[in-house]
């Protein structure tokens, strides 16, 4: 049996010097951690940490809901919004890419013996048509349904922006069958930047939905949920339970406050980057790239005479760390990537592919 470890930093490869790894590679900046060093803490178990208050305040007003929780991941977001709306034997629907589908460890048919049905869609998003043609009728056959969740943006859709209507149209339909809704917003912030909808008008109709504060907005750590204060009461006993209640949480609420203060509207700056990275790389014969409409950029060089894989390595070679992604390679934009090293890795790609 193997179990999945992450590769440590190879002593053999060059330094790092151009990261376009994940949005989760951002180091939080000097004025973040000089909040962080500021902030005022106390015990956030017993509700006592003034700063995850704050930030918890932020998030409920932010995506227009009554309350919101803060939990230590984006994946313990999914996990306990499931957990507290579904129960053993429950059927959820989502995207065959989705994160709960593909890359929690399995977590909602271990811990909550849920399954999760795959609704299939280009970029990673199904049509209210399709969510529809799944439903069927409640009878002691079918398993259940009980939810459906979307991810704003799609990860492996290609960062992706589910538009509104379709969110609208969709939550429309689940509520009149009486299925939850559910909105991983690991990159919500991404997509409403992008397109100019303010996150409560984009989750409004969604019964739970969380930003990530690890991704783009470039804290270290942290996820904050919202939803009803009946639904944030079921996750507090789901935290509990998982071990997500914390202590002095506000040295790192801190840091997502300060992200939701400094680093949103510069989720822009990512965009016209990603946007930048993909029309360079579509000016190089051979290499097919998915227009970007967020911070991520999904490209095979296979076109070109060299495989994903065998561009990553020989990018890592010269000092520039990305990854493969189903199939195609991720360059993901963020806080620590500017213009000029979009520009150098362009630069280095057009070689590679020369040699190749
Ligand atoms: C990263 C991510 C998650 C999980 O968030 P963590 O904070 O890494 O646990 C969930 N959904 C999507 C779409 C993500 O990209």
């Amino acid at each position: 049996m193997t179990t999945y470890t992450p590769a440590p930093r190879d002593p053999n490869q060059p330094p790092v010097r151009i990261n376009l790894l994940s949005d989760t590679q951002t180091r939080p900046t000097q004025a973040m951690r000089e909040a962080m060093a500021r902030a005022e803490v106390g015990d956030e178990q017993i509700g006592d940490d003034p700063t995850v208050n704050l930030l918890c305040a932020r998030v409920a007003e932010l995506l227009g809901k009554e309350a919101a929780v803060f939990l230590p991941s984006g994946t313990m977001c999914n996990v306990a919004a499931t957990l507290s709306t579904c129960r053993p034997g429950d059927e959820i629907l989502a995207h065959p890419t989705a994160h709960i589908l593909s890359r929690e460890g399995g977590a909602h048919a271990a811990l909550g013996g849920f399954q999760i049905t795959a609704l299939h869609g280009p970029n990673g998003q199904f049509s209210v048509e399709t969510f529809r043609a799944a439903l069927h009728p409640r009878t002691r056959y079918e398993p259940p349904q009980t939810m459906v969740s979307v991810e704003q943006t799609a990860n492996i859709g290609g960062g992706t922006i589910w538009p509104k209507s379709v969110l609208d149209d969709i939550a429309e339909a689940a509520k009149d069958v009486g299925l939850a809704t559910h909105m991983d917003g690991a990159r919500l912030l991404n997509a409403t930047v992008a397109a100019g909808i303010s996150p409560r008008a984009m989750t409004a109709g969604w019964d739970s939905a969380w930003i990530d504060f690890s991704k783009g907005l470039g804290a270290p750590a942290g996820a904050a949920m919202a939803g009803s204060r009946d639904f944030i009461d079921q996750v507090w006993r789901w935290k509990q339970r998982l071990g997500g209640s914390m202590r002095q949480a506000g040295i790192i609420a801190a840091a997502c406050v300060h992200a939701l203060d400094h680093h949103v509207e510069r989720l822009a700056d990512d965009h016209a980057n990603a946007r930048a990275l993909a029309a360079g790389l579509a000016q190089i014969p051979g290499i097919t790239v998915q227009q970007p409409e967020t911070n991520l950029v999904f490209f095979d060089p296979a076109g070109a005479g060299i495989d994903g894989a065998a561009m990553v390595a020989a990018l890592r070679q010269r000092g520039v760390l990305l990854a493969t992604m189903d199939g195609r390679i991720r360059a993901c934009t963020h806080l620590d990537v500017t213009r000029a090293m979009v520009d150098e890795m362009l630069g280095l790609i057009r070689d590679i592919v020369r040699g190749a």
